[in-house]
């Protein structure tokens, strides 16, 4: 089950409970045990789903609720709260601290995508001021050396490694000293992978650090590896001191619970996530907006962002009021689609708004759809684009759009339709506030 999905199907359960009139041990339950399904089908490891079901029991003691109280919400509450505790293990990742030479090194199963994430974290980092250095230890997988250094080559970043040297620690030790004495500071060692965990990958891995001593060692698992997340995550951090996780292959088909499991077994950060093959395909992690977007509970500075790219930082404020008031306008989407021509797909603007999941986007939002209703709404009035009532939209004013755009009738009855739908859609932001710390709180 991809993320989406998972999202999706905890955000049914959470409407469903909605829609009962009285908020029961009964209907939380039955709340409780969807989500508990649709963890356990994406992978969270066993124990960890359990921990929740009784954590969110615990927090949300229906007979000590006084009437009055929220129920739905305190329960919604306790279920974000507990998915971003199952992420946050509490205490943050070290950050490479530019005064000084910081030594990174990544540890992981051949395949997870060790050597690929070496360079985007170089990359990363080189782009936000830090002169990087990259050591290929992998001594075992030959066509190791090979594939850092085109990486490394390609991004412009220094790297180090060797066609005869068998030794791993003798190559990580002559790697690191040879960079910090070109005043790198960030020197990121790649080390070797095996097909499975086995004795002695760990020896190596234990080895090369107690040569290295990083200041960070990064776990990077792929994210389709499935229920074994959790015993994979923990034979590493055995081994080393495992102090964050770099999930790949998130663009994937991968059911991505695996990443949750992998917090909890190694007690440390998920920090970037992996979406593709190039360099540039790799997104810092940040739990909040995660969940709530997992959620659909929307995330509201990423909203925010997204707005300033459309919309006059001055006005965003009223923009977003009038969202929450349901007064959703034909020059509002015009907007929106605007954003997303600009700045990405629209599924990622939905996604951010409470009460909606990427999976909830329309279908077929293709490009060329979009322009498609951009010219038809190009040939509106600014009457009808401010107007949010389809009634004013008679025959004879859907054949003069038609006509004045170029396109034909069934074109515009589209616009109209999909502005139908984006309504009943933004209905479910209704009474959303922000709150001073950028938080979003919903009625
Ligand atoms: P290593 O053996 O752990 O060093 O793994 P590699 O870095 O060689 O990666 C194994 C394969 O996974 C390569 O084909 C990579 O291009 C691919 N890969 C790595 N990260 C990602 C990712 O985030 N998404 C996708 N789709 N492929 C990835």
């Amino acid at each position: 089950m991809v993320l989406a999905e998972l999202g999706g199907r905890i955000t049914h359960a959470i409407h469903q409970m909605r829609n009962v009139t009285v908020i029961d041990e009964k209907a939380m339950n039955e709340c409780l045990n969807e989500i508990t399904r649709a963890l356990l089908q994406s992978d969270v490891s066993f124990s960890l789903v359990k921990e929740m079901q009784t954590n969110i029991k615990k927090i949300v003691n229906l007979q000590h609720l006084a009437a009055g109280h929220n129920k739905r919400r305190i329960i919604e509450q306790a279920i974000f709260g507990e998915l971003c505790k199952m992420l946050d293990p509490g205490k943050p990742a070290f950050a490479p601290k530019k005064a000084k030479p910081s030594i990174v090194m990544f540890v992981g199963l051949q395949g997870a995508g060790k050597t690929t994430t070496c360079t985007k974290y170089a990359y990363y980092h080189q782009k936000k001021g830090y002169k990087p250095g990259l050591v290929c230890a992998d001594t075992y997988r030959a066509g190791a050396f090979d594939q850092l250094k085109q990486n490394a080559t390609k991004a412009k970043i220094p790297f180090y490694g060797s066609y005869t040297e068998s030794d791993p620690v003798k190559i990580a030790v002559e790697g690191v000293d040879r960079f910090k004495k070109e005043k790198c500071d960030l020197i990121i060692v790649d080390t070797s992978g095996r097909h499975k965990q086995e004795a002695s990958l760990f020896e190596e891995m234990r080895q090369v650090a107690e040569a290295t001593k990083p200041d960070l060692v990064i776990f990077v698992m792929d994210s389709s590896i499935g229920q074994a997340a959790f015993d994979q995550a923990q034979a590493f951090k055995q081994s080393v001191a495992v102090g964050a996780v770099i999930i790949t292959k998130m663009d994937g088909h991968a059911k991505g619970g695996g990443a949750l499991s992998a917090v909890a077994a190694t007690k440390s950060p998920v920090i970037f996530i992996g979406t593709g093959e190039h360099m540039n395909q790799f997104e810092v992690f940040d739990v909040k907006p995660f969940v709530r977007r997992l959620l659909g509970m929307g995330d509201l500075s990423g909203l925010v962002d997204k707005l300033q790219d459309v919309v006059p930082k001055d006005q965003q404020a009223e923009y977003l009021e009038k969202i929450s008031k349901g007064n959703f306008s034909m020059r509002m989407m015009y907007d929106q689609y605007q954003s997303c021509l600009n700045s990405g797909p629209l599924n990622q603007f939905y996604s951010m708004l409470p009460g909606m999941s990427a999976q909830m986007m329309p279908e077929g939002e293709s490009e060329s759809k979009i322009k498609r209703y951009m010219t038809v709404m190009d040939s509106m009035t600014n009457e009808e684009l401010d107007s949010s009532n389809l009634k004013a939209f008679n025959e004879s004013r859907i054949i003069r759009i038609a006509r004045g755009s170029g396109r034909i009738v069934r074109d515009v009855m589209e616009v109209l339709e999909q502005y139908k739908r984006m309504t009943k859609l933004f209905s479910n932001v209704k009474g959303l506030k922000m709150l001073k710390n950028g938080d979003m709180s919903s009625n």
